[in-house]
């Protein structure tokens, strides 16, 4: 019953029935019912497609959505954890790689102080921790006195500023 000889070529009878490469094809379907059968479960099922049309979206569809798209936007943005953890588990390609290097890059900057006075002062934890915090306080000691001296700077600066200004108005 199962003929295969001229399955492949049954769409091709369907869709160009006069070409001289189906010529075969037709010769065959004269002498085998199993494929003119397939050919016409094949054709009502093509005229089936046919008739089917798309659904319509419901009438409110595109307020729907633009309304829904709205409340995304304005819903507040993710943390930084939040979206670390997204991109972690939507970019495996080439996205993931500049986060991972700011991360690494952030991690550095935190504790690289720390860890250079660990290599500095092997003699206990509580040592460690204690230089550690002397050298922030330096730190910060030395951010207080830049800041003072950009202070300084702009307080000299002002008066120069006012004296163009001032013949002007
Ligand atoms: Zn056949």
């Amino acid at each position: 019953m199962n003929c295969k000889v001229c399955q492949s070529s049954l769409p091709n009878l369907l869709l160009d029935p006069k070409a001289p490469e189906n010529a075969k094809a037709w010769l065959h379907l004269e002498s085998c019912p199993a494929c003119a059968a397939d050919l016409q479960a094949l054709q009502s099922t093509v005229e089936l497609l046919d008739t089917w049309q798309a659904p319509e979206p419901s009438p409110y569809f595109d307020q729907k959505l633009a309304v829904r798209i709205r409340e995304a936007q304005q819903e507040p943005p993710a943390g930084w954890f939040e979206r670390l953890v997204i991109s972690l588990r939507l970019n495996t390609g080439r996205q993931f790689r500049p986060a991972m290097a700011a991360a690494l890059a952030l991690v550095l900057v935190v504790g690289g102080g720390t860890l250079a006075d660990l290599s500095g002062f092997p003699s206990g934890p509580q040592h460690d921790q204690a230089s550690a915090t002397i050298n922030d306080l330096q730190i910060l000691d030395k951010n207080d006195q830049a800041l003072q001296t950009m202070d300084q700077l702009l307080q000299d600066d002002t008066p120069n500023d006012d004296t163009t200004i001032t013949p002007a108005s």
